[in-house]
């Protein structure tokens, strides 16, 4: 762009948007990979909002997934957590978070949506689809248990999208809460500090399908 001085090129920054209930080695790794290959200055990660409507599944509060995810990024220079979704009433939608960041961060910024390939089949089902890829490039990054290969991009666009094989991390969020419901360990699944954190706090202490739903 124009403010760009002689020789500088636009910052490279990831955006990986989650739950992070809790936040794993599983979203760890796949954004240092993405970072590493596709030579990004900085990967943001971005917890989603409270589920305000009717929630089919209960969240924990905001503010105790916004503190693990500071917790387990602050050790890498490279990593930072930003709270434009938790700070937005409503619910979460992908669209609203890159207009967030591209407000904030201008338009000397390139954006490279970091998603499972879970959460990628889903892409043209989000609010706002036709402008996402106005806004980002969009990373698919493999997942244990969903085929890259199987997965069918050719209904989007070729120059936005791009699929990643990473190092296999067989870890969910899910499975980590029932873990810990279960008393067994999460150890080594996600950040000492995460489990530190979990323990401290409480969290995940009653199986899902026990927890009742506030109010109901
Ligand atoms: P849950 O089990 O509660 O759905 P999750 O482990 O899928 O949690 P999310 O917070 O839903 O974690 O995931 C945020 C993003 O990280 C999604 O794009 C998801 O596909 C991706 N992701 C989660 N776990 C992994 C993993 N092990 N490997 C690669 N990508 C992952
Ligand atoms: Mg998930």
């Amino acid at each position: 762009g124009l403010a760009l001085g002689e020789g500088q090129r636009s910052w490279r920054l990831g955006v990986m948007g989650g739950t992070f209930d809790p936040i794993h080695h599983g979203h760890l790794v796949a954004a240092s990979e993405v970072a590493a290959r596709f030579g990004l200055d900085e990967v943001v990660f971005v917890p989603t909002g409270q589920p305000w409507q009717k929630a089919t599944k209960k969240v924990s509060p905001a503010e105790d997934r916004y503190l693990m995810t500071v917790i387990a990024t602050a050790s890498n220079p490279r990593f930072s957590v930003s709270r434009v979704d938790i700070d937005r009433p409503g619910d979460t939608y992908t669209v609203d978070t890159l207009r967030d960041l591209r407000a904030e961060r201008g338009t000397d910024t390139e954006l490279y949506f970091i998603t499972g390939a879970d959460a990628l089949s889903q892409i043209l089902t989000w609010r706002g689809a036709d402008e996402l890829f106005e806004l980002a490039h969009f990373v698919g990054v493999s997942r244990p248990g969903v085929d890259l290969q199987q997965k069918d991009i050719s209904h989007l666009p070729a120059d936005k999208v791009t699929l990643l094989e990473i190092p296999a991390m067989a870890i969910s969020s899910t499975d980590c809460r029932r873990r810990t419901s279960e008393d067994l360990p999460i150890w080594y699944l996600v950040p000492d500090g995460i489990v530190q954190y979990i323990s401290k706090r409480g969290l995940y202490e009653v199986p899902e399908n026990k927890e009742s739903h506030g109010g109901e």
